[in-house]
């Protein structure tokens, strides 16, 4: 048996590219993970900004709405993971943990990212508690509060950003003096009152009872440690893609993200396609992965009437 359409990963990505395939008639196979089914909304609490849910949603409900969605129509949803592929040729093969070889005529890889974590204790403890790794998302919480960010790239100033349009003082947590991010973003987060720098300092322990209360700052030099009262701390250190399974099949840039064509969720092989945050350095939001995921299974019935 050949497949139309086999969807690895199963985010707001994937489930949405399994919704679309499944009511366009490709009768989909999503490949959801043994483990990690539903991707990271399902270790985030409220939902605020997604579209449609006025009062917020709990992450795990949105995802399983969106699973039991995709089903309805006929997305066939199995609870195991890839673990090869083969993506070149008119029939491309997904194997799975269980051993079995699905033949497909098109994939779709949704398979995400992972944050960076700093590796402490006290973060695990604090997360949803204070310790966050998206401003966009939290950021409204913590109105008027003193906060934290961790990181010297893109990411952490553009966090630093957003959230000194909300927070009373935003401080960027450092290691080093020099911060990588781009000049202009540099430029932008120095002339913001709001925003204090904190060079050459790391997080030695996230502070607080229930919730954040402060950071113990290390001084990377002296070594000597002093606290900084913030009711938040926002790590963006850099994410990880979940590209493992296709490097060396497809183009990937020098992170790991697949690189699609244009604004389309073609990637450098036919009849295969990428969605979600495996693609998306930037926006890196639930509902631009269902965008993504939408259009990725829109490409794949563009793929087919144009064979
Ligand atoms: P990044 O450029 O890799 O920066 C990560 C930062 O975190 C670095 O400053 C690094 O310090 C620090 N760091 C890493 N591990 C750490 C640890 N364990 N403890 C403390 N600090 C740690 O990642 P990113 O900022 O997420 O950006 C990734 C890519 O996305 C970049 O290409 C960026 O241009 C792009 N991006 C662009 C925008 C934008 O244009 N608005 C927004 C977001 C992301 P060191 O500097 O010492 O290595």
């Amino acid at each position: 048996m050949i497949h139309n359409l086999v969807i690895v990963g199963s985010g707001p990505a994937g489930y949405t590219a399994a919704l679309y395939a499944a009511r366009g008639g490709l009768e989909p196979v999503v490949i959801a993970g043994s483990v990690s089914a539903g991707g990271a909304l399902m270790k985030t609490t409220e939902v605020d900004n997604f579209p449609g849910f006025p009062t917020g949603v709990l992450g795990p409900e949105l995802m399983e709405a969106m699973r039991e969605q995709a089903a309805r129509f006929g997305a066939d949803i199995r609870y195991e993971d890839a673990e090869h592929l083969e993506l070149h040729g008119d029939v491309k093969t997904v194997t799975t943990g269980s051993g079995e070889v699905l033949r497909t005529r098109a994939v779709i890889i949704a398979t995400g990212a992972t944050y960076r974590e700093l590796g402490l204790p006290s973060e695990g403890q604090f997360a949803g508690k204070g310790v966050s790794w998206c401003a966009t998302c939290d950021g409204f919480f913590f109105k008027d509060k003193e906060v934290a960010v961790v990181g010297g790239g893109d990411s952490a100033l553009t966090e630093a950003l957003f959230l000194a349009r909300l927070a009373a003082k935003v401080t960027i947590v450092h290691r080093r003096d020099q911060l990588r991010a781009s000049q202009v973003l540099i430029e932008h987060a120095q002339a913001e009152p709001k925003i204090e720098f904190a060079y050459n300092r790391e997080v030695a322990e996230i502070l607080g009872d229930n919730l954040v209360t402060g950071v113990t700052l290390r001084d990377t030099a002296s070594g000597a440690l002093h606290t900084l009262p913030v009711s938040a701390v926002f790590v963006a250190i850099g994410h990880d893609p979940h590209s493992a399974l296709v490097r060396g099949q497809l183009e990937v840039d020098d992170d790991g993200y697949i690189v699609v064509e244009g604004r389309s969720q073609r990637t450098s092989v036919p009849g295969v396609f990428a969605c979600g945050d495996v693609v998306d350095r930037f926006y890196r939001q639930a509902i631009t992965a269902a965008g993504s995921g939408c259009a990725a299974a829109l490409d794949v019935q563009d793929y087919f009437d144009n064979l």
